[in-house]
């Protein structure tokens, strides 16, 4: 506390530490607030680089649009005229030797309407004969948590996990289905599995539910997703420092100390409050001295490592455009990159500011497929060029590439994940002016980030407000719990 002012310090510049930072904002002028990353930049994983001298983002590229939390707080920060919508969503799936079209109706990849997925051929006749038992089998009994593979297989059948949940999974997760909750990835099929016997009628309310006429599921920033941590730091009005890794937290008598720097030279901070905002290993590290059961829990959830391949091609160096967003692929069709986002085609301002460029990017590595990313940026920039060309028929070499390592990058929410996080929150919500956010709870999306980063400010809000109140009273809040 100095003067009248708490300081808070956020550890991790990420979209989650960087939304709480504004959030605490919010609270008002008696909170100072620093946020420390670790990294020589802020943001984490929203980050553009540069590709033909095109700024493009090399993580995170869209936001949830039919979630608020993203939106709004790009809205709050000055960049709602940034916000730009996807040309089209139609993605494919490249499975059994050909780009097939993601069938309309699917949940999470769980097809709702029978005749669109058949349309689609991406599964053999026989697992589509497979598909419609769904509706005469006798119930699956979910009475606890399960793996997102073990139900729909159970429902749907193999190829339907395979060759669409897998994919889509892939996507999101970097994962894989047979170790994926099905509470934590798929929550409204989880719900509904509690009670309705047929998946295939399940998917089919949940996708009647999604609004028709609300506007693209996605959209993003003019100049990528990687503007907005800047933006979000500016308006937060937080001291943002960068290249400072907190390596330890100790609770003091009436808040934080944090270690940081060189071993051999030291620098403490002392906050009143902390929120840590990093991914769950270091969060870990960082808790195992003064909340040991969070620290177990946390060291517990495992991350998927991989690499985005952006490429920037000569737009006369395809026949054709490709058509739609871009597309995922199954595992089990065995092909080294696992995405493929058609950049100018799914960015209509991209296309437009660029006329001469066709931008895509390649996904490559899930989790177990570490060994595929131990090659150099210019193997897997070969990989990803290879891949390309062989779908879209791309002809000669891109004029430039990039190759950016995410490694570590995912949180698995396995199964048991939501009891886990919540023994972590309860660990942690004995423990006055502590306060957690980030992508390892409650969804990996930038809308869930923003959300436990608003749960985190408040709750530290809170903490301030009652320990102000304490002051008064001349005494700390420590005090005043040892007094009991
Ligand atoms: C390639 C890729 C593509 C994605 N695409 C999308 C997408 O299109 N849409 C979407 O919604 N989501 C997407 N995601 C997911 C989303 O981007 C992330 O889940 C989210 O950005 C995570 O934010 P965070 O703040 O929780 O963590 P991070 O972004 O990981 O930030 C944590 C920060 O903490 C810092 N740090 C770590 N340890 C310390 C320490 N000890 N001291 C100080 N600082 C530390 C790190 O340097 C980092 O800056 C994608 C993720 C990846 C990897």
């Amino acid at each position: 506390m100095e003067g009248n002012r708490c300081h808070v310090v956020v550890v991790g510049g990420g979209i989650a530490g960087l939304a709480a930072a504004w959030y605490l904002r919010q609270g008002g002028e008696g909170v100072r607030v620093t946020v420390l990353d670790g990294a020589r930049r802020i943001g984490g994983k929203l980050h553009a680089v540069e590709v033909a001298g095109v700024p493009v983002d090399a993580g995170a590229e869209a936001v949830l649009a039919r979630r608020p939390e993203g939106v709004d707080l790009a809205r709050a920060v000055g960049l709602a005229g940034e916000l730009r919508d996807p040309g089209t969503a139609r993605a494919a799936v490249l499975t059994r030797g050909a780009l097939r079209p993601l069938p309309g109706g699917q949940v999470m990849g769980v097809p709702s309407d029978l005749a669109a997925l058949a349309g689609t051929g991406i599964l053999s006749p026989g697992g589509l004969a497979r598909v419609p038992l769904d509706r005469i089998l006798s119930p699956t009994l979910v009475t606890t948590d399960v793996s997102v593979a073990s139900y729909v297989r159970a429902r749907m059948g193999g190829e339907v996990v395979e060759r669409l949940v897998e994919p889509v999974l892939g996507g999101v997760y970097a994962g894989r289905a047979d170790r994926l909750s099905l509470e934590a990835t798929m929550p409204r099929v989880a719900a509904a599995a509690r009670f309705e016997r047929s998946l295939l009628v399940a998917a089919r309310e949940i996708a009647a539910e999604a609004p028709k006429d609300a506007g693209p599921v996605f959209t993003t920033l003019r100049q990528g997703m990687g503007t907005l941590p800047g933006a979000v730091a500016a308006a937060s009005g937080a001291e943002i420092r960068t290249g400072v890794t907190v390596r330890e937290l100790h609770r003091t008598e009436n808040g934080w100390r944090l270690v940081t720097g060189p071993v051999p030279a030291p620098e403490v901070i002392e906050a009143d409050a902390v929120i840590v905002a990093v991914p769950a290993p270091p969060a870990s590290r960082l808790l195992a001295g003064e909340v040991p059961r969070a620290a177990s829990e946390l060291a517990r959830i495992a991350y998927a490592s991989m690499a985005v391949v952006t490429l920037a091609y000569p737009r006369r160096a395809f026949p054709r455009p490709p058509a739609g967003s871009g597309y995922l692929v199954p595992p089990v069709d065995g092909r080294p990159v696992k995405a493929a986002t058609f950049s100018s085609v799914k960015w209509p301002h991209l296309a437009e500011a660029h006329p001469g460029l066709l931008l895509l990017r390649c996904s490559i590595g899930r989790l177990g497929e570490e060994a595929l990313l131990q090659r150099d940026d210019a193997e897997l920039a070969a990989l990803a060029v290879a891949e390309i060309a062989g779908v879209t028929g791309a002809r000669g070499l891109p004029l430039d590439s990039r190759v950016t390592r995410w490694g570590g990058s995912l949180p698995q929410y396995d199964v048991g994940h939501l009891d886990r996080v919540a023994r972590i929150r309860a660990a942690v919500a004995g423990v006055p002016g502590l306060a957690l956010c980030g992508a390892a709870y409650d969804g990996v999306g930038v809308p869930a980030c923003v959300s436990t980063a608003r749960t985190a400010a408040a709750r530290i809000l809170d903490h301030l407000g009652s320990a102000r109140q304490w002051q008064r009273g001349d005494d700390s809040p420590r005090n005043l719990l040892k007094k009991g």
